[in-house]
């Protein structure tokens, strides 16, 4: 049977039947999920462990470290990996650790649910043995799986709020389609790996983040930000005819913070050449984030920046796979 190891994080699965975080130490939290998912056990040896349990929208870079750090630790005591992860920052730890762990070599599979364990009706037991399954194949990826996907976690945002199919991966075929059978795509595991060297150490987010409106005032970046990420209209689109904008832009320039370009839009990605405003933006200092997610930005950016990089770095990362994130138009053809 196959070693797993459960790092329990918190977030809606281990909720008390109150609402509040249940109080967990280890030993009774496996004993909790025995009871409650008998199944388990005959899918896998399983350990767990708790490195801390809270909402996911309390996350900070130094819990994505203490994950990767557990994980490396014990690589080799174990053949894959499972994180119970609240669902309202999954995608964005998914994507950190799609990158920080992308040379590991072993599954480690993302999970949570729409609904408590402790409920009659709930998502989590479905999603939990269906996560130790996916942790004991053996397939290299770090993935998120929820409903019936489990999705290349760098590609992956969460789409909605309630329904059991949570998250998706825009720009990407699921890793696999779970129905009766578990039907893995061919080309999962399949990616090169090429997340710069020395980069892991620290996260930096001091990154300011903006989601332009019609007729929104473009302000300075505040002092502090190391870097701009926008959230454009469509294929990278932004008011350009704006003075505010251009002073918002030479100002960027000449404090050398990278202004890296992403959609609003899920689905597709930015392309600077295809309009008139995406030219003068890519004039003024733009860089293309093509089809990365906002996570997959964010996670890229804080590594980029907590290695001390810079502009040229930014650039050259946002133009080269790292851990099989989609960047251009190249997709997976569907299974
Ligand atoms: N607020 C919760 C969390 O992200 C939501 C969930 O787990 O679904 O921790």
């Amino acid at each position: 049977m196959r070693k797993i190891l459960l790092l329990h994080t918190g977030g809606t699965l281990g909720m008390a039947p109150s609402g509040e975080p249940a109080s967990l130490a280890p030993g009774p939290f496996l004993d909790h999920l025995l009871v409650q998912v008998p199944e388990l056990g005959q899918l896998a040896r399983l350990s767990v462990e708790v490195p801390f349990n809270q909402d996911s929208a309390c996350l900070e870079p130094a819990h994505i470290l203490t994950l990767t750090r557990r994980v490396r630790e014990s690589a080799t005591s174990y053949d894959g990996f499972v994180i119970i992860h609240g669902t309202d920052t999954m995608a964005f730890s998914a994507s950190c650790l799609g990158f920080l762990l992308a040379d590991l070599g072993k599954p480690v599979v993302l999970t949570g649910s729409q609904r408590p364990l402790a409920f009659v009706r709930s998502d989590a037991r479905s999603n939990l043995v269906n996560a130790v399954d996916l942790a004991c194949r053996a397939i290299p990826e770090i993935g998120i799986c929820f409903g019936t996907h489990w999705l290349r976690g760098v590609a992956t945002d969460k789409l909605s709020v309630h329904q059991f199919e949570a998250f998706q991966s825009p720009n990407l075929a699921p890793l696999a389609e779970i129905g009766a059978e578990i039907q893995l795509h061919p080309e999962a595991g399949a990616f090169t790996r090429q997340v710069p060297a020395g980069l892991g150490a620290q996260l930096d987010l001091n990154i300011h983040t903006i989601t332009p409106h019609p007729g929104m005032s473009w302000f300075a970046a505040p002092a502090g930000a190391k870097a701009v990420l926008i959230l454009a209209f469509g294929a990278g689109n932004l008011p350009m005819d704006r003075p505010d904008l251009k002073v918002f832009m030479e100002d960027c320039r000449q404090r050398r913070l990278p202004v890296v370009v992403i959609s609003q839009c899920p689905y597709g990605g930015v392309d600077l050449s295809a309009y008139e405003l995406g030219r003068k933006a890519e004039e003024l200092g733009a860089l293309s984030g093509g089809l990365h997610t906002r996570w997959a930005a964010l996670a890229k950016l804080a590594l980029v920046l907590g290695g001390g990089g810079g502009l040229p770095e930014t650039r050259e990362a946002f133009s080269v796979q790292w851990a099989g994130e989609p960047i251009r138009d190249e997709v997976w053809p569907q299974a």
